[in-house]
């Protein structure tokens, strides 16, 4: 299997590339750099079956040979950084997307790109289901994310009804792990650092917002098993344990042993009050839901992270 990854040095695809490294594949990774990192694939530097080119795939794409998988999870997904580079999120999920699935149209390849939660937007429907339309604000600040993501999806059904290109959608929910970048703005990465530090916890807001959060190695199986089935309309990926994020800042305090404070913080606009994944269809279509608990993520997390700490930053 020949694998084409754009976004092969960020947090979510460095997993994959692991992954589909070592189910046997051979990866051409593709990555701007604009938010990934080269540390999180220096590992595979000697590796024999992975290639890793600096690109951006808004541009034209010339890679050689024929791919029989083709990944699309180059994007910018921490809101800090989308509010940062607005018009180069709309382009990785709209020109980037089409450039994608033209080499998988091309190589008659299975395509999968990596869509998000906030699809849904600010939800009026708790949990989450794919059949659900979305409360999006089209002008907002995340409208750059939001709505390049919502496009992408409508061309990947255009280019699989037009072309016939088989092709995947994942909804991936808040997702964490080893890799996330310190200087990420997540709640994970800042909480953890925050917690490390010994600084107090940033809420946003009075904290009574919720997510739910899946363990990157439980996401990269669910994406595996999307590329690999029939399913073409969205799948929601996630973790439907829902916290408060206060809760979850008392939830880290308590695991890492901290006594920081919390201080409160505006909470940005448009920000969704509540985030649940409804994953029966994931459980029915993929035979998938996740294994990885809170507490064991985390621990798994706050040791890339010490680690990361000690050495130089972000
Ligand atoms: N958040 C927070 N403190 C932080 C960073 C984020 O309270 O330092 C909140 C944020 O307002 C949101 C939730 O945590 O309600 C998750 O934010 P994140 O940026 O991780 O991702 P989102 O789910 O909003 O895309």
């Amino acid at each position: 299997m020949r694998h084409l990854v754009s976004g092969a040095a960020g947090f979510i695809g460095s997993h994959l590339c692991d992954r589909l490294l070592a189910d046997g594949g051979e990866v051409l990774g593709l990555d701007n750099l604009i938010t990934g990192s080269r540390r999180n694939i220096e590992h595979l530097a000697s590796h024999p079956k992975f290639i890793f080119r600096e690109f951006d795939v808004t541009q034209p794409i010339a890679v050689d040979g024929k791919f029989d998988h083709v990944w699309h999870l180059a994007s910018l997904a921490s809101p800090k950084f989308y509010l940062a580079y607005p018009i180069e999120t709309l382009e990785s999920g709209s020109t980037g997307t089409r450039n994608m699935l033209e080499i998988a149209r091309r190589d008659s390849a299975r395509f999968l790109v990596t869509s998000t939660s906030e699809c849904y937007g600010d939800p009026l429907e708790h949990p989450q289901v794919e059949t659900y339309w979305g409360n999006v604000n089209p002008v907002g600040l995340r409208s750059c994310y939001d709505e390049s993501k919502r496009y992408a999806e409508a061309i990947t059904m255009g280019y699989h009804r037009k072309h016939g290109v088989r092709t995947n959608i994942a909804r991936i929910f808040n997702t964490y792990g080893p890799r996330m970048a310190l200087d990420d703005g997540r709640v994970v990465p800042a909480f953890l650092d925050q917690a490390l530090r010994g600084e107090p916890l940033t809420v946003f807001g009075d904290g009574s917002q919720t997510r739910s959060f899946c363990y990157v190695s439980d996401l990269v199986d669910g994406l595996v098993r999307l590329a690999n089935s029939e399913e073409r309309f969205p799948v929601n990926l996630g973790n439907p344990v829902e916290l408060t994020i206060l809760e979850f800042a008392e939830r880290i305090k308590r695991l890492m042993g901290v006594n920081a404070p919390i201080v409160h913080k505006e909470l940005p606009s448009d920000d969704p009050k509540r985030r649940q994944p409804n994953i029966g269809k994931a459980k029915q279509v993929l035979g998938w839901e996740p294994k990885v608990g809170l507490e064991e993520g985390l621990r798994e997390t706050v040791e890339y992270f010490k680690s990361r700490l000690m050495t130089a930053r972000p």
